[in-house]
């Protein structure tokens, strides 16, 4: 399905320029996921996010990383939050998040990534201290994906229960609303709601 929305983009304000594609994914036993895509044909903006098709309820998923379970598939809409719970790492949804699906690992090596950024700059600082610290998270989360069991835990917090982890051992528990209220959401846009696209 694809249609142009009455919305101005959000980067060149251009009104009527924005174009959204649903695509509507079935996933096995746990049912349907609506992905969306915004882009702007006068700037080249573009979003993607995904929905959770059936209820959205705030919720949490956890799984103990260790080589069986990195395959494990993951989706992360735009209101997630993802934490590596034993490492004290986070990152929340920012102004530009996407949405994504990946598996374990890949959302592992967003971190790694990010840290080894961190790591170039703490080598440029001359600050020896951060660039050990960063390497000891690399290490940490490079044993967590090949090692045969690891103590540690990926966790998705989404407040509009639109992420998920899609493996036999992860646990999902819905969140308080205390919980919920604590957590970003991240980009305002887009706005709208799936309700309103008539699926
Ligand atoms: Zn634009």
């Amino acid at each position: 399905m694809e249609s142009v929305i009455e919305q101005s983009c959000p980067m060149c304000y251009t009104s009527g320029s924005v174009k959204m594609i649903v695509n509507v994914h079935e996933i096995p036993y746990f049912g349907e996921h609506t992905e969306l895509t915004l882009s702007c044909n006068n700037c080249g903006w573009k979003r993607t996010d995904f929905l959770s098709g059936d209820d959205s309820t705030p919720s949490k998923w956890e799984l103990t990383i260790n080589r069986n379970t990195v395959t494990a598939r993951v989706v992360r809409s735009s209101s997630c939050t993802v934490r590596v719970e034993e490492l004290d790492l986070e990152v929340e949804p920012g102004i530009a998040a996407d949405g994504y699906v990946s598996n374990i690992e890949g959302v592992l090596n967003r971190f790694i990534s990010a840290i080894e950024m961190l790591q170039r700059q703490a080598l440029q600082d001359g600050d020896e201290g951060g660039y050990a610290a960063c390497q000891e998270y690399i290490d940490a989360l490079r044993t967590a994906i090949d090692g045969e069991g690891s103590d540690l835990t990926l966790a998705l917090l989404d407040p509009m229960g639109n992420s998920k982890i899609l493996h036999e051992n992860a646990r999902n528990t819905i969140l308080s609303e205390k919980e919920a209220k604590e957590l970003s959401v991240g980009p305002t846009i887009p706005t709208f709601d799936v309700s309103d696209l008539g699926l």
